[in-house]
């Protein structure tokens, strides 16, 4: 960890609250720091969501029951670490410091999203050569799904007959026996009719600006560029302007992209302090992933006593594109059981009644 001489009121605050340190060195550190094994066993629960046996379930606490996690998203992870003697100096300088890079929040989120996001600060994170972008796209090109991109959903109606309309903000509509809504509900993305009621949540908006320039090191107090550290790491205050500054990639002329986290979006005049070139600047204010509190409620998996799915209440538990798959998996799952309940039950009635025969009574279980 490097610490430095102030020259200003604001390298004043750096010198007290923000610690800087060079990425790589510190996850080789981290991976034999006792507070990673301490969550890595927190979270090997985590292999349970890949039983070949694990049932599909409706409601998102069973399914974390099931894999005995449940009570971790009802404590926060300030606590989860205290009781396994982690040094307050430890979680002061550089857990906050992961958790404000991987959800922009701090030790008080769940126990269960912090320690996914400590585990993600180890040095074996991976991407798929090419860019992740392939995953689904693979997946989407195996099942065949036809997709439909740039027409935003507006409104999913029940209607007569237990289906429902689908209804585009160009205000194209189709119809559909199952609908499953894999984003966020809060924020108004899309309206259900009749409505459904869902607990609170508020989402952590997470400002991701790119910068092409240079990270100016008199911002930092270093007395040479080369002084510069690729990733840069904050501690818990609020005067602290920003989350992270992360190098992406070097260009040839020395340049660099950055990308920088705040919790607000950081004003051109903070830029300019940030950076004394800058080339090119991207903003994205991201509604990236709930605002955790303890203890978390969630909304179900199933919606309404049909086919309406939702499978992004399990984003309450931890949001990372693995936890998603998970819960994927298990809407999934749940639709194929549901649709051959149902299949199972009509053919035991169209038999009763002689009428297994009839076609309309067939329901495809392969999704
Ligand atoms: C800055 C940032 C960094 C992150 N880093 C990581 C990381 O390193 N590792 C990791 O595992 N996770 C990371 N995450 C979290 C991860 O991206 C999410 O958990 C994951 O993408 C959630 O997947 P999802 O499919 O549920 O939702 P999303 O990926 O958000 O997909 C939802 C889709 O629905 C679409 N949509 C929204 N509304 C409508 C509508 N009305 N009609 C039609 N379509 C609609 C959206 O356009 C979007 O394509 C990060 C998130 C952010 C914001």
């Amino acid at each position: 960890m490097l610490f430095h001489r102030p020259a200003s009121r604001l390298a004043d605050l750096l010198e007290q609250q923000l610690v800087t340190w060079i990425f790589a060195t510190v996850c080789d550190f981290l991976a034999s720091r006792s507070y990673l094994i301490a969550v890595r066993g927190l979270v090997e629960q985590f292999e349970s969501f890949y039983d070949e046996d694990l049932p599909a379930f409706t409601r998102v606490e069973d399914l974390l029951q099931h894999a005995k996690l449940y009570d971790l998203t009802q404590k926060q992870l300030k606590d989860v670490l205290e009781q396994a003697n982690i040094s307050p100096l430890l979680m002061d300088e550089l857990l906050t410091a992961i958790v404000r890079i991987n959800y922009g929040q701090s030790l008080t989120i769940s126990g269960l999203a912090g320690a996914i996001g400590l585990c993600g600060s180890g040095a074996d994170l991976w991407a798929v050569d090419g860019g992740n972008r392939q995953v689904p796209e693979g997946l989407l090109r195996k099942a065949g799904a036809i997709v439909h991109l740039g027409e935003g959903v507006e409104i999913v109606r029940r209607v007569e007959g237990g289906k429902y309309d689908v209804i585009t903000r160009h205000g194209d509509s189709e119809q559909f026996d199952v609908v499953v809504i894999a984003t966020p509900l809060d924020e108004g993305a899309l309206q259900l009719e009749p409505p459904i009621a869902l607990p609170a949540r508020k989402l952590q908006h997470t400002h991701t600006t790119f910068v092409v320039g240079c990270v100016d090191h008199k911002f930092f107090n270093l007395s040479r560029e080369s002084d510069l550290p690729d990733t840069i790491a904050t501690m818990e205050n609020p005067t602290i302007p920003f989350s992270s500054i992360g190098l992406l990639m070097r260009f040839e002329n020395g340049d660099g992209a950055f990308k920088v986290f705040s919790r607000q979006r950081p004003s051109e005049e903070l830029l300019d302090k940030m950076f004394r070139r800058r080339l090119e600047t991207i903003r994205i204010d991201w509604a990236a992933y709930p605002l955790y509190k303890t203890p978390e409620e969630f909304a179900p998996f199933l919606l309404d006593d049909h086919h309406l799915y939702y499978v992004n209440a399990f984003e309450n538990a931890a949001s990372t594109v693995e936890t998603m798959a998970v819960a994927a998996k298990n809407v999934a799952k749940l639709i194929v059981k549901r649709l051959s309940d149902r299949t199972q039950h009509r053919h035991n009635v169209a038999s009763t009644m002689d009428l297994s025969s009839d076609s309309s009574y067939e329901l495809k279980s392969e999704l």
